[in-house]
């Protein structure tokens, strides 16, 4: 993972302000740990503006100070080094641009509210007729002015928070058929293969379209593209609940089927094949078919990614060489 130096010395100051253990020997570069960071410091900030602490708001603006440095240095860098993700990358810097002008913010109201406090602390104790009543309402004020700005800071907080999760949702999905994309795969599966033994059965079906460089050539590279799309949705149909379509490359789909038998499994891919047979796309004036070739592999215990994929990989080849438009269990 790419190391940047220079994040260290905040990414430091931000654990130890906010007592980031997970954090411990990370390196802050990537766009899902600048996401752990942002999000999980929000959530210890709104936790101290839930229990409206208000003499500790000195820790409170420490702390947003050092989260508002943090998130500067760090989207100085770029967020991820997949060079396909530039807009998502945006996405983040405008987040992280807006995180800075609102703690910013709330920074210089508490700032200015503390200073008001302090202020009424010594224009009553320099006075020799103290009277505890008026400096309670005093107090109060400035207590029910802090909670106002407490509250706007939350309410910004949750917006940047929901913010974040479309974006991580958005970072999952190919944009073109809407399904996982590889990066998701790889977390997921590679996840997966770690937990080995202790998972129930699953199969992946590697699905791969048949002589789709000809579908390009007789109608045009954006017919092939609805042709993936029709193809991503079709197989979704299919599916049962919590079963997840990945585009795995360019006409390659991969099908995680969790909790699913073999048997289960080729009659899944059968489905496919029959439901891929018996559909055609309607694109200007051309109905528009296509068939498909899949190969399967159950987890096994010892398996890694590589080798679990791979199985399901050279059963496809095997489906290929049978003579296509059809399945073979790897
Ligand atoms: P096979 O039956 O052996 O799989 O033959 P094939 O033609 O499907 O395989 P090949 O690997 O030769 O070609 C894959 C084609 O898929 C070539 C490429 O242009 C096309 N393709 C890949 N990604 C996309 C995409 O996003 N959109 C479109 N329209 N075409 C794509
Ligand atoms: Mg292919
Ligand atoms: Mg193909």
């Amino acid at each position: 993972m790419y190391n940047s130096p220079k994040n260290k010395p905040a990414k430091t100051a931000l654990k130890m302000s906010l007592g980031f253990k997970q954090l411990e020997g990370a390196d802050f570069v990537e766009k899902n740990e600048a996401k752990e960071i942002i999000t999980s410091a929000y959530h210890s900030i709104i936790k101290q503006l839930q229990s409206q602490k208000v003499y500790d708001s000195k820790v409170l603006i420490d702390q947003l100070h050092t989260l508002a440095k943090a998130l500067q240095e760090n989207t100085s860098q770029p967020l991820s080094m997949h060079s396909t993700n530039f807009d998502l990358e945006s996405d983040y810097k405008s987040i992280a641009k807006e995180s800075l002008e609102s703690y910013a913010q709330t920074k210089e109201s508490v700032e200015r509210i503390n200073k008001k406090q302090e202020e009424v602390l010594q224009e009553n104790t320099r006075k020799n007729d103290f009277k505890v009543n008026d400096l309670m309402q005093s107090f109060n004020k400035i207590h029910d002015e802090i909670s106002f700005h407490m509250n706007e800071a939350h309410e910004t907080i949750e917006d940047l928070n929901k913010q974040i999760l479309q974006l991580e949702r958005k970072s999952n999905l190919d944009p073109l058929t809407k399904t996982f994309n590889r990066r998701s795969l790889d977390k997921y599966l590679g996840a997966l293969c770690q937990m080995k033994g202790k998972t129930p059965q699953s199969n992946i079906l590697l699905i791969d379209i048949d002589d789709f460089k000809k579908t390009n050539d007789t109608y045009g590279h954006i017919a092939g593209d609805r042709v993936l799309i029709f193809l991503a949705k079709l197989i979704n149909s299919i599916l049962r609940e919590g079963d997840k379509v990945f585009r795995f490359g360019g006409e390659e789909f991969l099908v995680l089927l969790n909790r699913c038998g073999e048997n289960a499994a080729h009659n899944i891919a059968s489905r496919i094949l029959e439901g891929v047979r018996k559909s055609s796309l309607l694109y200007k004036n051309d109905q528009i078919k296509i068939t498909l070739s899949i190969g399967s592999a159950e987890l096994q215990k010892d398996d890694d990614f590589d080798a679990f994929v791979d199985r399901a990989d050279k059963a496809l080849y095997k489906a290929k060489d049978n003579g296509k438009d059809q399945f073979v269990a790897g």
